[in-house]
C-alpha cells in the first residue's frame, strides 16, 4: 500500500491480484488510441496496465493524497487526472466512443450506474468491477427476486454480461463480499425506444416500490383496465415478471394517453 491508509468512506479495498489484474485488462482489450476514462484509479494497479497499451488516459479520482502520489508517477501528457466525485462529472465532456472502466467504490456503485447511464450515447462500453450481488441483479432476467429497478433501467440501455467472478483475497483490504466483473455495451436505442425516459423510470419505481403487489394496484392511478387490455399485460402480473419491453411499452401508452387528452 506504500503508505496509503485505506479509507472506507471512499469504498477503497485496492487490487493487489495480478492475474486478476490481467484478466480485466485482457476483457477490455485497449487500443492505442481509445478514449479511455477510468474511475477511481486509487494507486494505479488498472491504471498502470492500461497505460501500456494506450496513448492517453483520462481517470477521476476523489482522494486527494490518490490525486497528489497519481500526479508523481505519471506525465500529465499521458494521464488527464480530473479531480472531483465521479457523480458529478460530465462524463459526455471526454467526447464519444468513450470506454468507461473501473474496480468502482462499490458504496457508490447504484447511483454511479445511474448517473453514467444518462450519458449511454457517448459511450462505446465499460466495464467494471462490482459487488457480485450488484451484478447479479443488473443481468438478472426477468421472473426472480434478483431483477427489480436496476435491472429494467439497466438492461433498457445496455446489454450486460457478467464475464467473471473475484474472491476477496484479490483485495487489500479484503472486502466482506465476492466481486465480479461486468461489460455494458448500450443498445442502439431504435430497438427500444421509451418516448419519455424520465416516465419511463417513474414507472418502473412505482411498479417495483411494492413488487410483491399486482399491477393493478400498484400503477392503479396511471392506468385503467381498458389500457392493460390494449397493451396487452396482464394486470393481476407482478413487477418482477414483466420484461423490460412491456414497462417501454406501458410508458409510451402513458405519453400517448397524455397527448390525446391535452389535444382533446
Ligand atoms: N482502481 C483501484 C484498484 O483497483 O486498486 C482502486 C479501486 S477502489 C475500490 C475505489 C477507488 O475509487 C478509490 O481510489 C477511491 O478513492 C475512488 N473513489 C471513491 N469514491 C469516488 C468518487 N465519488 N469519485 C471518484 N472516485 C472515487
Amino acid at each position: 500500500m506504500r503508505g496509503h491508509v485505506p479509507r472506507k468512506r471512499f469504498g477503497q479495498n485496492f487490487l493487489v491480484s495480478a492475474g486478476v489484474v490481467a484478466k480485466i485488462v485482457e476483457a477490455i482489450r485497449p487500443q492505442a488510441n481509445d478514449t479511455v476514462v477510468e474511475i477511481g484509479p486509487g494507486l494505479g494497479a488498472l491504471t498502470e496496465p492500461l497505460l501500456a497499451r494506450l496513448d492517453h488516459l483520462h481517470v477521476v479520482e476523489i482522494d486527494r493524497d490518490l490525486i497528489a502520489r497519481l500526479h508523481q508517477r505519471f506525465a500529465p501528457e499521458r494521464l488527464t487526472i480530473h479531480e472531483g466525485d465521479a457523480l458529478q462529472f460530465d462524463f459526455s465532456g471526454l467526447g464519444s466512443g468513450l470506454r468507461v472502466v473501473g474496480n468502482l467504490p462499490y458504496n457508490i456503485s447504484t447511483p454511479l450506474l445511474f448517473h453514467l447511464a444518462a450519458c449511454a450515447e457517448r459511450v462505446r462500453d465499460m466495464h467494471f468491477m462490482l459487488q457480485r450481488e450488484v451484478v447479479e441483479r443488473m443481468v438478472a432476467p426477468p421472473g426472480g427476486s434478483e431483477y427489480g429497478r436496476l435491472s429494467v433501467m439497466l438492461q433498457y440501455r445496455f446489454e450486460l454480461e457478467r464475464l467473471f467472478l473475484v474472491p476477496p483475497g484479490a483485495f487489500n483490504p479484503a472486502p466482506k463480499v465476492e466481486s465480479a466483473v461486468v461489460r455494458m455495451i448500450p443498445r442502439p436505442q431504435e430497438t427500444l425506444a421509451a418516448i419519455d425516459e424520465a416516465l419511463l423510470a417513474e414507472v418502473v419505481k412505482s411498479a417495483f416500490a411494492q413488487r410483491r403487489k399486482m399491477l393493478r394496484n400498484t400503477l392503479r392511478e396511471r392506468l385503467t383496465e381498458a389500457d392493460w387490455t390494449a397493451l396487452d399485460i396482464d394486470p393481476t402480473r407482478r413487477a418482477e415478471e414483466l420484461a423490460v419491453g412491456d414497462y417501454v411499452s406501458i410508458a409510451n401508452r402513458l405519453v400517448r394517453l397524455t397527448s390525446s387528452s391535452s389535444r382533446s
